[in-house]
């Protein structure tokens, strides 16, 4: 049986970055390639949004991928799925109009400056750049039906840039999109500024908001090495309120994360100390994993056999505590 291939994110992802619109906010196996990642410019609400051409350009895509012509954005990428061609008209919905998935990455302002966040080297390009209201877009989106909930009630919002909580439109944000009914919005934030509305939506049935944070140390000390501020009490505090709110529905709403930074924090004992603050103090219930990515993509991916012990410690001190685990992408693909 012939073979073809798909992405979900290609089909109906829409990633708005600060100038233009991307298929996805992925492309971590083809860094060289992530500028090809690309559809069309998009520079704020005075720019028209061309549904028509951004919807050609991905059934194209879409095309030569399902017969093989990866584009070489999305080359290794984790996200590709193969399917018999006999299996092709479960997936003719990948030629249909909508978009199920928003990145939101139009601003890149934040109230830290982890050593490793991927914003960096673009707020050395785009240091200039004013960010946009994207607000006018969303309700177009919503209005019109490009974010279709009734097509794809599962479909999900993610902040992808900079710090989403001291956007200023971000409580019309997240109520905009709960107002709509839409059930999944992931909010990764650093959890420097506590946000009552997403505190509040963390506790609402329904509204179904996901929160993580990562946290990367179990001392003030590396957490100041890893993030260039003071702030370790002040997110240790936020991530109790979010937690007691998380508790009342849906605990693993709120998920606390370790990223694994060569040389910073890649040892036993700081993960110990993390873990103990975490779960015995602040009350979370659900921890997540991964490794550094600029670290990741300048190593080809070439995890040493320290690190790979260090991910199976955290999950198995998890599995021991029954709270509830998941790898995030690079520590995904090593499949541990
Ligand atoms: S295959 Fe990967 S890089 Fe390509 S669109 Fe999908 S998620 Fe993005």
């Amino acid at each position: 049986m012939k073979k073809l291939f798909r992405c979900k994110y290609l089909a109906h992802g829409l990633y708005i970055h600060y100038d233009c619109f991307r298929h996805c906010h992925l492309s971590i196996h083809s860094p060289k390639e992530r500028n090809n990642n690309f559809i069309i410019p998009y520079k704020g609400p005075k720019d028209k949004a061309d549904w028509d051409l951004i919807f050609d350009i991905k059934h194209k895509l879409v095309n030569d991928m399902r017969y093989g012509d990866i584009p070489p954005f999305c080359s290794g990428c984790h996200w590709i799925e193969e399917f018999d061609e006999a299996d092709a008209e479960k997936f003719s919905s990948d030629f249909d109009n909508y978009i199920d998935m928003i990145w939101i990455g139009h601003s890149n302002e934040c109230n830290a400056n982890c050593i490793y966040c991927f914003s960096y080297l673009e707020i050395l390009e785009h240091r200039t750049y004013k960010p946009y209201n994207i607000f006018p877009l969303f309700k177009e989106m919503l209005d019109k039906k490009i974010y279709n909930l009734s097509k794809e009630p599962e479909a999900h919002i993610s902040f992808a840039m900079g710090e989403p909580v001291i956007l200023k439109k971000f409580d019309d944000i997240i109520k905009l999109f709960a107002k709509y009914g839409n059930k999944h919005i992931a909010l990764y934030t650093n959890g420097i500024k506590f946000s009552k509305m997403a505190s509040k939506l963390l506790a609402q049935k329904g509204v179904n908001l996901n929160i993580v944070i990562s946290l990367d140390a179990g001392s003030k000390s590396v957490f100041k090495q890893v993030k260039k501020v003071d702030k370790f009490k002040d997110v240790c505090k936020n991530i109790k309120n979010y937690a007691a709110s998380a508790a009342k529905d849906n605990p693993k709403a709120l998920g606390v994360k370790y990223i694994i930074i060569p040389n910073i924090n890649d040892n036993k004992e700081e993960i110990d100390k993390w873990f103990d603050i975490c779960v015995n103090n602040l009350g979370v219930k659900y921890l997540i994993a991964d490794v550094e990515e600029k670290w990741f993509v300048n190593h080809n991916g070439n995890v040493p056999d320290y690190v790979k012990d260090l991910l199976r410690y955290i999950r198995q001190r998890c599995l021991d505590n029954s709270i509830d685990f998941e790898f995030y992408d690079r520590a995904l693909v090593l499949h541990l």
